[in-house]
């Protein structure tokens, strides 16, 4: 065990160096240390307990064509759906029922004003069923800042946007320059959200070709710099039906190592930021059986258990081999639960779980 990362780790205040140290950690007795403190600072500001969020994939329709992405615009191969209102309503009911107290409600990005409009009512709706009792999450890509505030003042109050890099290289990479689609945009898109009210998520992938320590030690910083309530932030899966997913087949850093970067940036963001919320994705599962357990355990304390419908799971695929996609809403709820308890933290039901940055803040 080095010496300079315990003295690192009882630090309270940490420089750039020092997470980049602790980034680099690749011996199994550090890394065992890193897990443990994060876990502390977790057990010490957030508690030793996990809300859940259940999950609605919407619709896989998209106008956006990310290089990465298993829904972009430009692959045909995939079979579009936009579930209806009613569908949405019976997920929604279902995650009141469980007593999930939130949800989060994700698609592939549209930016006109029937989509808008439908947004806008839904959230009404999901208000009307729940006496005001569900928290809404939102994640809808890059909207105007007119629209998320219509959203807000509908009834969503948190917002989860990922910048995926704040590497300018990789970022241009990641993302066709056409429509916009740019850094400053993506960021722009995350101030308006602060200034509308809203609880700001955003998160990066992790382990891609040519992405440096110090990349994600800078991607850390963002997240401090912008002031971010919630994390959601996870190991890049190749889909084969990408640019990036043929261009990197072969050279993408092994799984295990991506599950292990995915769990160090998850460990050293709970150390450097303490109260934020921090999901453990869905994509360390897809990588290794137990990432989620894991995660939990690195510091995280969110969970999405997915209530999309069965119908529609198997085509919301951002990248190859998601798992669950053929659970039904109770086996997924099951089998969270049964990982959740396997370690030892408590289940919180029937409160929003709001990021306590946030409330700190205010
Ligand atoms: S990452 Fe999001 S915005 Fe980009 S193509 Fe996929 S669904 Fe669309």
């Amino acid at each position: 065990m080095s010496e300079k990362i315990k003295k690192i780790l009882n630090q309270e205040e940490f420089s750039k160096s020092d997470l980049i140290e602790l980034m680099k950690i690749d011996n199994k007795e550090d890394l065992i240390l890193l897990f443990k403190k994060a876990y502390d600072v977790k057990s010490k500001y957030v508690g030793r307990k996990v809300y859940y969020r259940g999950l609605i994939e919407i619709s896989n329709q998209c106008i956006k064509n990310c290089k990465y992405c298993g829904i972009r615009r430009d692959n045909h191969k995939v079979e579009r759906f936009a579930m209806s209102k009613d569908e949405i309503m019976q997920s929604v009911k279902w995650i009141y029922d469980n007593n999930y107290a939130s949800l989060a409600l994700q698609a592939g990005e549209r930016q006109d004003e029937e989509f808008i409009a439908f947004i806008e009512d839904l959230l009404k709706e999901i208000k009307i069923l729940s006496n005001g009792k569900l928290g809404v999450t939102l994640s809808l890509g890059e909207q105007t800042k007119e629209t998320y505030k219509r959203w807000f003042d509908a009834g969503a109050h948190r917002y989860l946007l990922r910048i995926e890099s704040t590497n300018l290289n990789i970022y241009n990479h990641l993302h066709p320059m056409d429509n916009k689609h740019t850094f400053e945009v993506r960021k722009k898109c995350l101030e308006y959200l602060r200034e509308v009210g809203y609880q700001v998520g955003t998160g990066v992938m992790i382990g891609l070709p040519n992405q440096t320590e110090e990349d994600l030690v800078n991607d850390i910083l963002f997240y401090k710099q912008m002031d971010i309530d919630m994390i959601g932030m996870g190991p890049y899966i190749l889909h084969k039906d990408t640019p990036l997913g043929q261009e990197w087949e072969n050279i993408v850093i092994n799984e295990k190592k991506r599950v292990e970067l995915g769990l160090k940036m998850i460990a050293i963001t709970r150390i450097f930021l303490k109260d934020v919320n921090i999901a453990a994705t869905t994509a360390l599962q897809g990588l290794d059986p137990q990432g989620r357990e894991k995660g939990l355990l690195a510091g995280a304390n969110i969970l999405m258990p997915t209530a999309t419908a069965l119908e529609h799971k198997g085509k919301y695929l951002l990248y190859d081999n998601k798992p669950g996609i053929k659970d039904s809403v109770e086996k997924a709820k099951e089998i969270m639960d049964n990982n959740v308890k396997a370690i030892g933290d408590e289940i919180v039901y029937g409160k929003w779980g709001d990021s306590l940055h946030f409330k700190n803040k205010h």
